[in-house]
């Protein structure tokens, strides 16, 4: 190994700084030399540090993550422990900074001892389905998180609201339009709130998008319309089981469908149609139908069409078309690489601009969110009601596929009615 002295140091450090490689101001500090000025090195305020900009504003610049200190963050309890709470959700804590993970709830207690053991959730913070209610004793936990199957949903929330806790539950709401009801009226009835899981809507890809469409920004928007489709296995797993999933591929993956084009509009539809396949001699369809395609009107006029599946590879895109250009992203639903793409004239061109965000966890923004709410004492933005008009929607989806009509509904007045405030808005704590 070479001898780092002092001298050998000093002579790299001035070397490097007379090259231009590393400021001078730091080869200085390297070599206990002069300092560099005070506001280089962080600011200190509120419990915050903030460093500033390495590079020009024209460049990307990082931020300071700044999380609450754990002790101030909200417990949360996982229950389920599945494909989306093991490989997204609790990961997703590493960048979560208002919450933690603090207890799991699951019926294989071998594989929640070694989920507990790789996260550092202690084992008297474990439970089973059975004793899921002793939650209420334990001051940890502030919020369930249900990742269980979608019939499992209505249980565990009100059995969670009973304890005394906040509840994040996984989409679609429930399995039935009456079993969200129930939903909504346990967490009224115990003073909890509730916010169901569409990560989608906090995320600043689809914020963009939401933002560019209410602000006209390439004029009125005229249709919207959104692919959701996946090719399953044919494994006889609960979404293919119409008891546990109420459904197939709508209330699945084509419910982010049908809930970009209320979060995007802000409206509610007045008119739907549908169409739906269950192929016959494919058993993954001998409950639930394949592909759904579905359209929906809106009182402004904007039309919808939406598509989901169980039978094709991944395609998953949104496309607003509006009167001097259209915007959307694509892929539109997955949990990264979302790209937002962009066309409209320039000059006598046709051009499309893509942009891109830096990557962010979807369930850690999701659970901020909540938390954001929770210590403001507001409606999270996507709360029960947003969760149980889908319910309603979906139901009525399910209708004009078996009458082959259309299906009308009453006209809402007003924008984001089944919304609560954005977590910016709220004056809590939200992180950056
Ligand atoms: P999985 O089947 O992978 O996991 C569900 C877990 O629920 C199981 O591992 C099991 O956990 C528990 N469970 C309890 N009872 C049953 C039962 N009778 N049958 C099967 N599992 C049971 O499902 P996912 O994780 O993919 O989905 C869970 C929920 O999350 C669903 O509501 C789904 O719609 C939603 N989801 C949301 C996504 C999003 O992007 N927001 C993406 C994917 C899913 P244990 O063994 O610990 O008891």
């Amino acid at each position: 190994m070479a001898d780092v002295t002092r001298r050998t140091l000093f002579g790299s450090t001035v070397g490097l700084a007379g090259a231009g490689l590393i400021a001078p101001a730091l080869a200085a500090t390297l070599t206990g030399g002069q300092q560099e000025p005070q506001d280089l090195r962080g600011v200190v305020k509120d419990g915050t540090v903030t460093l500033p900009p390495l590079h020009q504003a024209s460049e990307a610049n990082g931020t300071v993550p700044n999380p609450m200190p754990p002790n101030r963050r909200l417990g949360v309890a996982v229950v389920g422990l599945g494909a989306l709470a093991l490989e997204n959700i609790i990961p997703g804590f590493a960048e979560a900074k208002s919450v933690r993970l603090v207890a799991l709830v699951s019926g294989e207690p071998d594989k929640a001892r070694i989920v507990a053991a790789q996260h550092g959730v202690p084992e008297k913070n474990l439970y089973d389905y059975a004793n899921f209610d002793r939650i209420k004793d334990n001051p940890e936990i502030d919020v369930v998180y249900i990742v269980l199957p979608n019939a499992l949903h209505a249980e565990f929330t009100v059995r969670a609201a009973q304890a005394g806790k906040h509840v994040l539950c996984e989409k679609p709401m429930a399995a039935s339009v009456a079993e969200a009801q129930s939903m909504v009226d346990a967490c009224k009835a115990a003073n909890r709130s509730l916010m169901i899981a569409y990560r989608l809507q906090y995320t600043p890809e689809h914020r963009t998008i939401i933002q560019m469409a209410r602000s006209k920004a390439y004029g009125s928007v005229q249709m919207i319309e959104a692919v959701n489709g996946q090719n399953d296995a044919p494994n006889g797993q609960w979404r293919q089981i119409k008891s546990m999933a109420g459904g197939g591929s709508l209330p699945d993956v084509g419910l982010y469908c049908l809930n970009a084009f209320r979060y995007i509009t802000g409206e509610e539809p007045v008119a739907i149609t549908a169409q739906m396949t269950q192929p016959k001699n494919d058993p993954r369809f001998r409950e639930i139908e394949d592909v759904a395609m579905f359209t929906l009107r809106f009182p402004s006029g904007v039309v919808a069409s939406g598509t989901s599946a169980y039978s094709f590879h991944e395609s998953r895109f949104l496309r607003v078309h509006a009167q001097t250009g259209w915007f959307g992203i694509d892929p539109a639903f997955g949990y990264d690489n979302l790209q937002l793409a962009i066309n409209r004239k320039a000059g006598k061109a046709s051009a499309t601009e893509t942009r891109r965000f830096t990557p962010h966890s979807q369930f850690a923004q999701e659970m901020d969110a909540f938390a954001a709410s929770l210590h403001a004492r507001q409606e999270p933005r996507t709360g029960g009601a947003e969760g149980l008009q889908d319910m309603k929607l979906m139901a009525a989806i399910y209708q004009a596929a078996a009458g082959g009509g259309v299906v009308t509904l009453p006209e809402v007045s007003g924008l984001d009615t089944t919304r609560g405030p954005w977590p910016e808005a709220l004056g809590a704590f939200v992180p950056a």
